[in-house]
């Protein structure tokens, strides 16, 4: 045989040989896509960097599944396996790469040619030939075509990821049904952003701007993770705003000690995460002057401050604090999320888009709950506010009752003081009346007495010579009274006294002052009368008493008076003491005359 028909056989073998051992997807006319089947890998571990030929007679381990979570490595990995169209026409076909990060190379072999086409982060998504984010790549299939399929994937993320074998139509609907969620989940996003802005503006709290950059600056991460902005912003820009991981953590612990109010109840972990703080800060600066070394600090730095906020949320629950407990359940959902992609990118955790999406997940979830948080934390404002005002009301309230009470105690007892008052002054005067009586009345006979009758009839006599008014006066004495007191005694006296007082008092008007002066002498004032009528009423008065007849026990008396008069007109100027003794003298004279009489002074 020839060295012709040996290198034929040997190249049919090479060709049968992964022919026969490679994994096979038969494509069937009425199954649109293919996501669950088998393939080989080879592993460049001495980086050697086969070309397509020397790939060929690589030896391939271990079937895998389509879906693979490999870790890390630092080395290219190659897949193969091959597509068989058993359908009775030509098909196209696309072939999707779940994962925008890693760069991959397409081999195909069909046919005894081999095209290579190029995608992934290496290829700006303008080159590529279907433009999508996730490496796609368009396959055409004549009937009864058979392809082998060799992708070399590099990658300084962790190997995971998934091939999906789909028609173009299938392609196009998976990949609007994706976007359309992330229009959903980007726009609830903003919502939730816009929303809790303005309850910043409006209350001004510093907590809810917080969880505004936090949210942002998630929502920044999260769309860069997924490779959204990847269509319209270049690769510098791309890395720079890498500097939204810090800020996110950052803006979440600043978040967390407004929330659990750290700084009053936990001061140590509040100053723990302080000094973490700051470490992110100097790595968001690292960052923009060495992406790179920025970046690995701030993954170490990142490593503790979940438990640390873990930690913080159990022991804040654990003191019955509701919002706790919401920040506890929200971090472990985040977290839960968090860990299922380090374990998936470190080839622990078998690939699925569940879980590739679950730290997107996780925190799409946290963040609405710290949104209910700060909900709640609203309600708890209100109702505090509330209750205080209340409190208050009732405060003032219980004030005002009781200032209203002492005012209507303080009203009552200054009443009843004015009253009593009022009483004291009516029992003052009647005493002032009573005693200015006493003072002006003789107590025997209740004419006035000689000093009150000096005082009214000084009054009279002023008032006479003011309107030159006539007056006149009497001066009027029992008889040999002595002898009244001798022979009947003391007491008879008295009884004598009263009586003349009477019978004065019978025959006088109530205009007229009448006093008595002395022991047995009574003095008349009588304004507005001459010396006639006075002289008349002199008397009747006399003889009156000397008609009447004073009996008493079985004895009777009869007493006769004298009398003296002075009237006065209105040129005379003269002082009461000289009329009082003018009458005076007029009284001696009729005393001198044989008593008994009126007599006047001329
Ligand atoms: P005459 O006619 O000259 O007036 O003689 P008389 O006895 O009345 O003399 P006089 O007027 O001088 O005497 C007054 C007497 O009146 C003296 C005194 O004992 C008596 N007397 C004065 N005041 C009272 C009194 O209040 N009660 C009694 N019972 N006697 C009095
Ligand atoms: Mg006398
Ligand atoms: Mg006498």
């Amino acid at each position: 045989m020839s060295l012709r028909f040996y290198l034929l056989i040997i190249f049919l073998f090479n060709l049968a040989l992964p022919l026969y051992a490679m994994p096979s997807i038969i494509l069937e006319n009425t199954k649109p896509t293919y996501t669950n089947f088998s393939v080989e890998i080879f592993e460049d571990t001495q980086n050697k960097d086969p070309t397509i030929n020397e790939i060929q007679t690589a030896t391939f381990r271990k079937n895998i599944s389509n879906a693979f979570s490999l870790g890390y490595k630092i080395y290219p990995v190659w897949f193969r396996f091959s597509i068989y169209n058993q359908t009775q026409s030509s098909a196209n076909m696309i072939l999707e790469m779940t994962e925008m990060f890693h760069n991959v190379d397409l081999y195909t072999l069909s046919n005894q040619t081999i095209t290579h086409e190029k995608n992934g982060l290496q290829v700006p998504i303008e080159q590529r030939t279907i433009q999508e984010i996730n490496p796609s790549f368009l396959l055409h299939f004549t009937k009864g075509e058979r392809k082998q399929i060799y992708i070399k994937l590099t990658s300084t993320y962790g190997f995971f990821g998934a091939f999906y074998l789909k028609t173009p139509n299938q392609f196009r609907k998976d990949t609007q049904v994706q976007n359309n969620l992330y229009i959903f989940y980007f726009g609830a996003i903003i919502v939730i952003a816009l929303y809790n802005l303005f309850i910043y503006l409006y209350l001004k709290e510093k907590i809810y701007i917080y969880y505004v950059l936090y949210v942002i600056s998630f929502a920044l991460w999260a769309s860069l993770y997924r490779g959204l902005l990847y269509n319209y912003i270049d690769l510098n820009t791309y890395n720079l705003l890498q500097i939204s991981i810090p800020t996110f953590f950052i803006m979440l612990i600043l978040f967390s000690q407004s929330a659990l109010k750290t700084q009053k109840n936990f001061p140590y972990i509040h100053k723990l995460l302080n000094i973490f703080m700051i470490l992110m800060g100097i790595s968001f600066i690292w960052m923009l002057v060495s992406l790179h070394d920025g970046f690995y600090f701030m993954n170490i730095i990142v490593i503790p401050i979940l438990p640390i906020l873990l930690f913080l949320a159990i022991k804040a629950s654990m003191h019955g604090y509701f919002i706790a407990k919401i920040y506890l359940l929200a971090l472990l959902i985040y977290f839960v999320g968090m860990c299922m992609v380090t374990l998936l990118a470190l080839g622990l955790f078998p690939y699925s888009l569940t879980v590739r999406n679950a730290p997107v997940l996780g925190s799409f979830f946290e963040v609405i709950l710290f949104s209910l948080l700060l909900a709640y934390r609203i309600n708890l404002l209100r109702q505090e506010k509330l209750q205080s005002q209340e409190k208050l009301l009732t405060q003032e309230h219980t004030e005002k009752s009781r200032l209203f009470h002492m005012v209507a105690d303080k009203t009552m007892a200054l009443k009843k003081a004015k009253e009593r008052l009022e009483k004291e002054l009516e029992k003052k005067k009647i005493l002032e009346k009573y005693l200015k009586e006493q003072a002006s009345t003789d107590s025997m006979t209740g004419l006035m007495n000689r000093r009150a009758f000096f005082d009214k009839a000084t009054k009279e006599l002023e008032r006479c010579q003011r309107y030159h008014t006539a007056l006149s006066c009497l001066i009027i004495d029992i008889d040999h009274f002595k002898k009244v007191n001798d022979s009947y005694g003391h007491h008879v006296g008295d009884i004598v006294i009263k009586f003349i007082a009477e019978e004065i008092l019978k025959n006088t008007r109530h205009i007229d002052i009448v006093g008595r002066i002395g022991g047995e002498e009574f003095s008349i004032m009588m304004p507005d009368t001459d010396n006639e009528d006075a002289f008349h009423l002199g008397e009747r008065i006399r003889e009156k008493i000397e008609k009447r007849v004073i009996a008493f026990d079985d004895k009777v008396i009869c007493v006769t008076v004298s009398i003296g008069l002075c009237s006065v007109n209105h040129k005379d100027t003269g002082t009461l003491q000289t009329i009082l003794q003018q009458s005076d003298d007029a009284l001696y004279q009729a005393k001198e005359n044989g008593r008994n009489q009126i007599i006047e002074y001329k």
